[in-house]
């Protein structure tokens, strides 16, 4: 290994959370890969091609950016979505390449009316409606705002979906809000329909929507973290497994990340390691050094908590966490040399070190650890 730490990505997990995933939307509901965030810290060029490859036809992202690094990653022209922001400047070239993107305001409406005349070209869009979420999206009167804007330019605009994101479907304790916006998005879709526009699709699912109400699946489902095989929460994990015998969880993770032993010392009894005073040897120690920090993405939050495996051993992290290097206490390897394996995420022998445990013990999502792997550390598909 080269660099100081890589991250390996599993093709036959993604293959088989696809395969599942698939199965389990039916052949009727489109399923859309959602890959902000560089394919939620997996890494936008390894992830896209894989995901065509297993027949994945259309993808989101959240911003112009991304959607032009998914573009430049797939082999053919294939639906991309932009579900949030696209500046002023690069509204023409988004029309252009045929980019889908949410109206969800209408001054957007306006400035991708501007740019589709101008290039006349229609945009392809997707009008999100405010169903009680209150982040983004059109309320009832701007609906009906942008009702009127699109039936006096037909020529600009291709209405693609109608769409809303539901607040919190990974949790039972927001149901009551979630059936809510679900009436409400029908009552907009109602509106839509008199006026006589009809969305090529229809979409309001993530991950956990999708499995928690599959009646709301309608055309398309917007799947981010179960592709990467996380459930959004235990409690969807849970109402899954519940009425299945099969008591196995059906989705493969498919990042590792690992590193190597850069240095090893032994530290006396009563001395401190590591910046300050947090952590101070009780006996005479033996710790490794492990060139990975928080600029990697291994949370400062993990200082004297996080684990790693090395030589089949579960190794303690001690002493804080630095930009670039962290400690973990070996004492109980004594054969452990510099340039052995350090496996911060995934398995060794018998043991695994799991992207969940990362969240019990320092209060972060699934969702923000991998996002925070950083993009200058190599991705390679195994
Ligand atoms: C991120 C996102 C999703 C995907 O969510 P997951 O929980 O990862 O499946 C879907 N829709 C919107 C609008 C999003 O921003």
């Amino acid at each position: 290994m080269t660099d100081s730490s890589i991250i390996t990505l599993d093709e036959k997990a993604l293959k088989n959370n696809v395969d599942f995933l698939k199965k389990k939307m039916g052949a009727k509901v489109l399923i859309s890969a959602v890959v902000k965030a560089n394919a939620y810290g997996h890494g936008i060029e390894q992830i896209v091609p894989l995901f065509e490859k297993y027949g994945i036809n259309h993808y989101s992202v959240f911003s112009y950016i991304e959607a032009i690094r998914v573009f430049n990653s797939l082999s053919e022209p294939k639906p991309i979505m932009i579900m949030g922001w696209v500046s002023d400047e690069n509204m023409a070239d988004v029309i252009k390449k045929g980019i889908e993107f949410f109206i969800f305001n209408i001054e957007r409406l306006q400035i991708a009316l501007a740019c589709a005349k101008k290039l006349n070209i229609k945009a392809n869009i997707h009008l999100e409606a405010e169903t009680g979420m209150n982040r983004s999206g059109l309320n009832s009167e701007d609906l009906n705002t942008a009702i009127s804007i699109i039936k006096e330019n037909e020529k600009s605009f291709y209405v693609v979906g109608f769409c809303t994101h539901l607040a919190g479907a990974e949790s039972i304790s927001n149901h009551p809000r979630i059936l809510k916006q679900l009436k409400n998005y029908q009552k907009m879709s109602a509106i839509l329909e008199k006026n006589d526009i009809v969305p090529k699709y229809r979409h309001v699912c993530n991950s956990a929507a999708s499995f928690i109400y599959p009646k709301a699946r309608m055309d398309l489902v917007r799947i981010g973290i179960m592709l990467y095989g996380f459930w959004s929460s235990i409690e969807v994990f849970i109402q899954y497994i519940n009425n299945k015998s099969k008591k196995t969880d059906p989705l493969e993770r498919i990042l590792d990340w690992n590193s190597q032993i850069m240095t090893i010392k032994e530290v006396k009894s009563g001395e401190f390691v590591s910046y300050g005073i947090s952590y101070l040897a009780q006996t005479t120690i033996k710790t490794a050094l492990i060139p990975i920090g928080y600029s990697s993405g291994y949370s400062r939050s993990l200082s004297n908590k996080g684990h790693v495996l090395i030589s089949g051993q579960r190794c303690n992290v001690i002493g804080i966490v630095n930009m670039n290097m962290m400690i973990a206490d070996i004492s109980n390897l004594p054969d452990a040399k510099v340039g052995d394996e350090v496996i911060i995420i995934g398995k060794q022998g018998d043991l695994e070190i799991k992207v969940s445990s990362f969240s019990n013990i320092s209060d972060q999502l699934n969702y923000e650890v991998l996002v925070h792997l950083s993009e200058t550390i190599k991705r390679i598909v195994i």
